[in-house]
């Protein structure tokens, strides 16, 4: 039984987590850095500890400090969110050796899945899609581009254990391979202290398409259906929404299905989400998989009625999934925009400083998750996002309406957001026509340079 969980998160994220843990009656002790300690999410907990400077690395990621607050407050269960430490299998393992319930999969089942090499291997064999490719890592450039003769160009070089974009390398030619492998080598050892790398075929114009799931510790899984992200700039996921439009619905369920197949069977339990690239043919080829709740798992939520936090409480507890994969159905259409304090005008340069004026949308169909409040002082020591809008409405077309007019009644001084960009993007004919790639919005940013 969990009645009591620590939070090693903050924002948003500690506050979504705040909410799920009340509703259940579970009491929340939520630790903050110092450049937090007016975090308007902090007046909800129950408990609050102070665990360090600004810096993550001196705070947010200090595992004794973490470790020593959950002793104190007496929890059973750690939540981790998102970033920080949440894919941290050294973390999962402390907090196991200390009694501690991690919310979210074993150390092994995250190793599983968390290696990419890993990941890709057990993905064969359950017949999840992945890209053509090296099966294991590679162990020398002959190997490489022999590979890459095979498959042809142009391929992409990425690391093992690689994460936040770093490690990877497109190459268009041999040379640039045998280039890019050592640079990619490098830059993952650099990193992750691990230079494993392995090479994959190249997409150049793709959707990224994942798939939400949730494993429990009794050996079920079931799928809660996709989410399109391909609305991002810098691989930075901007507006993300669910169901994918435009998917044959053959295809996509056996997508899904092969999603959950693939959690179930590295006995993982949790939530998790399947990333793909979904080619113009509608082909699919896994990316990796993130052991982690999303920051848009809000949309999966809106269309399929189930509270994946509260979800992955009650499994951490050892509670069976309630769920019955042919019960969950998707209802309507959801759209999230992130709500990013960034100047577009200047390089989306973050912008930090007191929130003098807020006004936030509401409505039928309208959630927003958010910590920001009016007086609240967005410190410069973390990412620049302030919330989350998310709509729901029975149709594509009508969520689409609904989040322009959502996104014309919030008002936010003096810092810039991105809500601005936001609607032009929803007024443009390639998200209206869900005729898009990943790199549609980096066009549109740059013919609009191009003009001014
Ligand atoms: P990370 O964990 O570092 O974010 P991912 O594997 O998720 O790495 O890849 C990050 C991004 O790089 C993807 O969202 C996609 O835009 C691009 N990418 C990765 N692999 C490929 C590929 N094989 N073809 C085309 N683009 C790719």
């Amino acid at each position: 039984m969990i009645s009591r969980i620590l939070i090693a998160n903050r924002g948003e994220i500690a506050l979504r987590v705040i909410r799920a843990a009340k509703e259940l009656g579970i009491e929340t002790v939520c630790v903050y850095s110092s450049a937090d300690r007016e975090g308007p999410w902090l007046q909800h907990a129950d408990q609050t500890v102070c665990i360090g400077p600004g810096p993550a690395r001196e705070s947010y990621l200090k595992i004794d400090r973490i470790i020593s607050a959950a002793e104190l407050a007496n929890v059973d269960a750690i939540h981790p969110g998102y970033g920080f430490l949440a894919e941290n299998a050294h973390f999962a393992e402390v907090c196991r050796d200390c009694h501690i319930e991690f919310i979210g999969p074993s150390p092994e089942a995250m190793g599983r899945l968390g290696d990419k090499v890993a990941c890709k291997r057990l993905a064969k064999a359950t017949g999840t899609p992945i890209f053509p490719g090296s099966d294991d890592a590679i162990e020398d450039e002959e190997e490489a581009v022999k590979i890459a003769n095979e498959i042809g160009y142009p391929v992409i070089v990425k690391a093992a254990a690689g994460g936040g974009g770093r490690g990877m390398r497109v190459a268009h030619n041999e040379p640039a391979l045998r280039a890019g492998i050592s640079a990619a080598r490098q830059e993952a050892q650099a990193a992750f202290g691990d230079g494993r790398v392995y090479i994959e075929k190249f997409l150049e114009a793709a959707r990224h398409f994942e798939v939400q799931v949730l494993g429990d510790k009794h050996g079920h899984a079931v799928h809660l259906f996709e989410r399109d992200c391909t609305s991002q700039r810098r691989h930075q996921k901007l507006i993300e929404e669910a169901t994918a439009p435009k998917v044959d619905p053959a295809k996509r369920d056996a997508v899904c299905m092969s999603a959950a197949e693939l959690v179930r069977s590295a006995e993982y339990s949790g939530a998790a989400t399947v990333e793909f690239l979904m080619d113009r043919h509608q082909n699919f080829y896994m990316l990796e998989v993130n052991t982690r709740v999303q920051v848009e798992h809000p949309v999966t939520e809106m269309i399929t009625g189930v509270d994946i936090v509260k979800e992955q409480i009650r499994i951490a507890g050892g509670e069976p999934l309630g769920l019955d994969q042919k019960k969950i159905v998707a209802n309507g259409h959801a759209i999230e925009c992130r709500i990013n304090a960034e100047d577009p005008d200047r390089g989306f340069m973050p912008q930090a400083g007191r929130i003098e004026t807020l006004v936030l949308p509401g409505g039928p169909g309208v959630r927003i998750d958010s910590h920001a409040c009016v007086g609240y002082r967005i410190p410069p020591d973390y990412d620049s996002m302030i919330g989350k809008l998310i709509v729901h409405a029975p149709t594509r077309n009508e969520a689409i309406a609904r989040m322009r007019r959502a996104l014309q009644e919030f008002r936010i001084g003096p810092m810039r957001t991105v809500v601005p960009l936001h609607l032009r993007i929803l007024e443009s004919r390639e998200f209206v026509d869900a005729d898009f790639d990943i790199h549609y919005v980096e066009r549109m940013l740059k013919s609009e340079g191009g003009k001014r």
